[in-house]
């Protein structure tokens, strides 16, 4: 006879519950009973249990165990409660002193042998944690930077079932302390000195990257587009505090988090490929709902390279979720929530056919203008900038130019460009948005309407109709980033003129 319980905590995609596992051993017919909703990956403890209790040296009582996993309609998976249910058993059956789990969070798998084994999610359940009377946390090795970044909770490693135990009776000197913090590689890599030529297309990037602006390159193969794209997380800011907790427990979830990886400062990078399915890009899964790529770029970069190609329903489910910076995924389970707030690139041939030089296109004149035609509108209205490469001539590529510039120096016009849009933003009580977010209606209305010898020729292309109302807002948009990056007040008629080139890019 005995009676325990542990605390643990149970995941519904980023939102930790608090989770009581309560044992009780019973004089009865020796068998396991597990109830509280388990999965199948749950269900499969009992066994795991069994075996790593038997192999690290205690009894397996030979009595009728319950094991109940509380409140029972929250819904409960994977392996990250092996521990909890395998201390509650040791301490029912007085194996454990009740006294050592006191205020204790065990979080992770146990290995038939009775070794910790690493779990997903282990961020963002110790926050929830935390909230309780929960003073020590304890996870497996692998799990120990990452557990560490959760303030007001201690956390400790062990090794093994058997480590855990000794570790807690011997006033838990003996567990496993958290590695001393790496520094963060705080590189500009991969370099955009790195891309030969193409100026007008680095100069966009730079621009994109002070405003948070969309683009979509349009260019043959071979010209660059994806090596552009891979340099744009390097000389967008570094995530706060805030940020990189967000984005490291959404990589923990989905399992995306090295070992040896603390927080995620750099903004993050998601290339799916066009073949990826629904789950793959936006989330999903059997269960409750994986994070999809468009998660994992949260507070990064979401890169659609050859974006014609990708499903329609694909891309029409990032619609909403890039409108409201979240996304919402329906299951049987519940429905979860995922943060995804991106900047998006779109890349594309300029044909079917892909020449790399415009006059080896074999395509129809129609199929052309149908290839692009298929992206949805509502899509290519998240864009701001429109950019055209064209290969780069031979001359230049063999031209070795003095001065070429390094991502680092690139950075930190942007940091200055981002901090001045947010502070004056923030003034004018929008937030600390940058200006890919400010409504083009609160742009062009007092204190912010520009003059008309500054927007002169914008407007006359709004009232012939060459530009919509919304184009023109982009207008406005690119404009103040421009002005940013030089560090004055306001956009002038220069500024005006470049971001009207890059808002109407391929449309030309
Ligand atoms: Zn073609």
């Amino acid at each position: 006879m005995g009676y325990a319980k542990i605390h643990a905590v149970g995941l519904i995609g980023l939102v930790g519950h608090n989770v009581t596992v309560e044992a009780h051993i019973d004089r009865g017919q020796p068998r396991v009973v597990l109830s509280g909703l388990p999965d199948t990956v749950l269900g499969q403890a009992r066994d795991r249990v069994r075996s790593a209790v038997v192999n690290s040296g205690f009894q397996w009582p030979d009595q009728r165990i319950a094991i109940n996993l509380l409140p029972a309609a929250l819904p409960k998976h994977g392996s990250s409660f092996d521990i909890a249910i395998a201390l509650a058993l040791l301490v029912a059956s007085r194996q454990v002193p009740v006294e050592l789990c006191e205020g204790l969070v065990p979080i992770g798998e146990l290995g038939l042998d009775g070794q910790l084994r690493p779990v997903r999610g282990v961020l963002p359940a110790l926050m929830a944690a935390r909230e309780t009377s929960a003073v020590t946390a304890v996870v497996p090795p692998e799990n120990l930077r990452e557990a560490s970044h959760v303030e007001g909770i201690r956390v400790r490693g062990a090794r093994s079932l058997r480590a855990l135990v000794d570790g807690l009776a011997g006033g838990g000197g003996d567990l496993l302390e958290v590695p001393p913090s790496l520094d963060d590689p705080l590189d500009f890599e991969p370099d955009i000195a790195d891309v030969v030529g193409q100026d007008s297309a680095k100069r966009a990037l730079e621009i994109a990257a002070a405003g948070g602006h969309n683009m979509f390159l349009v260019g043959p193969p071979g010209v660059g587009k994806t090596m552009l794209a891979e340099r744009l997380p390097p000389i967008l800011p570094r995530l706060n505090d805030e940020e990189a907790r967000d984005v490291t427990a959404i990589h923990s979830i989905a399992g995306a988090l090295r070992d040896d990886e603390g927080l995620v400062r750099r903004a993050p990078f998601q290339a799916p490929h066009h073949s990826a399915s629904m789950a793959a890009l936006v989330g999903g899964g059997l269960g409750i709902a994986r994070p999809g790529a468009l998660s994992l770029a949260h507070r990064g970069v979401l890169f659609l390279d050859e974006v014609p190609e990708f499903r329609r329903d694909v891309l029409d489910a990032l619609r909403q979720p890039l409108e409201c910076g979240e996304i919402s995924i329906n299951r049987s389970m519940g429905v979860v929530r995922y943060p995804a707030r991106v900047q998006l690139l779109l890349a594309a041939n300029p044909c079917p056919c892909a020449a790399a030089q415009a006059m080896d296109c074999e395509c129809a004149p129609a199929a052309r203008s149908r290839y692009l035609g298929k992206l949805s509108g509502p899509l290519l209205d998240r864009i701001d900038i429109h950019l055209t490469l064209e290969p780069v001539s031979r001359a230049a590529l063999l031209d070795e130019p003095d001065g070429v510039e390094h991502s680092e120096a690139v950075a930190g016009r942007v940091l200055t460009a981002r901090r001045a849009a947010a502070a004056r933003w923030d003034g004018a009580g929008f937030g600390a948005v940058s200006n890919a977010e400010v409504s083009g209606t609160r742009l062009s209305r007092h204190p912010w309407r520009l003059p008309r010898a500054v927007t002169g020729v914008a407007d006359w292309m709004l009232d012939s109709g060459r530009i919509t109302a919304r184009g023109y807002h982009r207008i406005l948009r690119i404009a103040w980033s421009i002005c940013d990056l030089a560090g004055r007040e306001r956009p002038d008629k220069d500024d005006l003129a470049e971001a009207t080139g890059l808002r109407l890019g391929n449309n030309l």
